[in-house]
């Protein structure tokens, strides 16, 4: 895939992001590695997924350094992106939204339990990290500790913030960011119908 393509599919995974719902106003982020590389493109700092385009794509290197020039600058969050790809040869896509089912759980110190069959295949032992501010060097060593203490997550909850989501692809990380949301939102679902719901599928 091309620099141009695969800013293209970044653009449409953003916009995905935008439609599922995932994130509110300008929050979450997505990054995704330029194959055989060490630089990575990611979404920009105050733009929402919504109104990412080609055009404000932003060009990073894992050691922090802006390689795009122009006016946008990258999403806060992209130390914590690049220290999971620079750990983590085999991630080739971060996705980090802001899901509302999802959050509930972070913020009430629990892990949404796998509900499917599709949820127990794609999503692996989902993580919680403790509150720590969006763009701080706490919350990026409280992620980047994560995958080096488990270096198969797959999903990690940021309390009272949201979730990160890494895959192979970047396809499959923004896959997983929808299925754990379903997952959170179904086991809500249950208990709204006041039923206990049965995991032992
Ligand atoms: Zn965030």
């Amino acid at each position: 895939m091309s620099l141009d393509d695969l800013k293209k599919h970044l653009v449409d995974i953003c916009h995905c992001a935008s439609e599922r719902w995932l994130t509110a106003g300008s929050g979450g982020n997505i990054s995704v590695r330029i194959p055989e590389t060490t630089r990575y493109l990611c979404t920009a700092t105050g733009v929402t997924f919504r109104d990412t385009a080609v055009e404000n794509i932003v060009e990073m290197d894992l050691d922090g350094r802006q390689l795009s020039p122009g006016p946008w600058k990258p999403s806060k969050e992209h130390r914590w992106h690049a220290g999971i790809l620079a750990l983590r040869p085999e991630v080739h896509g971060v996705v980090h939204t802001h899901s509302t089912a999802t959050m509930a759980f972070g913020i009430v110190d629990m892990t949404p339990p796998h509900m499917t069959g599709q949820a127990r295949a794609h999503l692996g032992r989902i993580q919680i990290v403790p509150y720590a501010d969006a763009g701080s060097d706490e919350l990026r060593d409280l992620i980047v500790g994560v995958y080096e203490a488990h270096p198969d997550t797959r999903i990690v909850l940021l309390a009272n913030h949201g979730l990160a989501a890494t895959g192979p692809s970047l396809l499959e990380a923004y896959n997983r960011a929808e299925i754990v949301e379903d997952s959170a939102q179904a086991y809500l679902h249950c208990k709204i119908l006041g039923r206990e719901p049965k995991l032992d599928f």
